[in-house]
């Protein structure tokens, strides 16, 4: 029965990767896979991390399964993180999801199975995987305008407009803060304009937010999601705790759907359904180091103080890069790279200038020029400044 397979689209940034090891030129730079690097190109572990899974390992006596939903204290911990207290509590349904990935999974799997129409509406240009995921599931995409290549900000008012064709029945999925592949995103009182929008037409907001903390910081960076599920009716969120807490491989996200407190119950049924559908009980491990760290006061001020150093050192290497671009282009605009946040600035450049990026200079970045600034250092940055000159961007 498998002559019938046909090959699936290799996933892009994976074959950059695979490209990149075998680059025998010692000056390469690897600006492609998501992950972040310390100055060295490590990924370490973070502090925090270390001492929870000690105390895990000296206190855990039992492996038996957790609840459909996950461990309740990490969905309580993650609901406060991401959350504050924008919202009660008893109107947050929340199931403990495979990473990221596996919450925005669960999500479109929700919104099929409530509204096998719903229309998706997603930023163009958005992680692929969402548009992967939504084509694998059968769903439709509409596309809102998002980046604005000559400025490298956000089309808003493009934005604005392909918003307003979302219905009620519709989902439009956003990024909650450090917008990934562009790194472009909204200011507070943007964010006030597509509530708005939301609440006129009726849509539900689903925020994918995986990089909260690496853009303004833990509570601002969180701000949008908050207002956002404070000011509509229902909303979906997917968080990853890959990122921040460094914990990649663990596969660490979860999936939470605020309502009405009266539907809470029904909706917390839902998930562990859905869970249950999938994969059963999610993966426990990631889940008990964040709400360890989260419900420690020392351990979380030690992963806070760390995860602002990761913080600090991708703006200071944004604001390297814009700088040195300024001196050699003798203009202002590469200016948005230091206004971009997370790990992530799309380049905003042709398929071919990323090619001679590469075969030129070694430096490797995703086709649609998207660049993770966490693989630059102090040294680096003025290497990649020149090669963007010299290749004519
Ligand atoms: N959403 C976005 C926008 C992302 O960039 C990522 C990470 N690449 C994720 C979700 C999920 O990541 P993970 O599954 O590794 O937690």
């Amino acid at each position: 029965m498998f002559e019938t397979l046909k090959a699936q689209p290799a996933d892009k940034i994976l074959a950059l990767v695979q490209a990149y090891r075998e680059d025998p030129r010692d000056t390469k730079i690897d600006l492609g896979v998501g992950v972040y690097k310390d100055a060295s190109g490590n990924t370490p572990i973070m502090r925090a991390v270390k001492a929870a899974e000690q105390r895990i390992w000296e206190s855990q006596d039992t492996k038996v399964y957790t609840g459909l939903a996950g461990d309740p204290a990490y969905a309580d911990a993650m609901a406060a993180l991401v959350l504050g207290d924008a919202v009660p509590r008893g109107s947050v349904a929340a199931a403990a999801t495979p990473g990221g990935t596996g919450a925005v999974r669960q999500a479109f799997e929700l919104v099929r199975m409530a509204n096998p129409e719903a229309r998706v509406f997603v930023s163009d240009p958005t992680w692929p995987n969402h548009l992967s995921i939504l084509s694998y599931l059968g769903m439709e995409v509409v596309n809102y305008r998002y980046f604005d290549s000559e400025t490298g900000g956000v089309a808003f008012d493009g934005m604005i407009e392909d918003l307003k064709a979302a219905k009620k029945g519709d989902v439009v999925l956003l990024h909650g803060c450090c917008h990934n592949p562009t790194g472009a995103n909204l200011n507070s009182a943007e964010w006030d304009a597509v509530i708005e929008v939301l609440q006129s037409t009726g849509a539900v907001p689903m925020i994918d937010i995986a990089y909260q903390g690496f853009g303004d910081g833990l509570e601002a960076d969180a701000a949008a999601t908050r207002k956002v599920a404070s000011s509509v009716p229902e909303c979906l969120i997917a968080a990853s705790c890959s990122k921040n807490f460094g914990i990649y491989r663990e596969r660490t996200g979860i999936l939470m759907m605020v309502t009405s407190e009266a539907a809470q119950g029904l909706n917390q049924a839902t998930l562990a359904f859905l869970n249950r559908q999938n994969y059963s009980f999610p993966p426990d491990h990631g889940a008990r180091i964040v709400s360890t760290i989260l419900n420690d006061a020392e351990l979380k001020a030690d992963w806070m103080a760390e995860l602002e150093d990761v913080r600090n050192a991708m703006l200071g290497l944004r604001e390297q890069l814009a700088g040195e671009l300024q001196k050699l282009s003798g203009s202002d605009r590469f200016g948005f790279l230091a206004q971009h946040r997370g790990m992530f600035s799309r380049l905003g450049t042709t398929p071919d200038k990323v090619d001679a990026l590469r075969d030129k200079h070694g430096i490797y970045m995703v086709g649609d020029s998207r660049m993770n600034i966490a693989g630059l250092n102090s040294d680096s940055v003025p290497i990649l400044a020149r090669a963007i000159i010299d290749v004519g961007i």
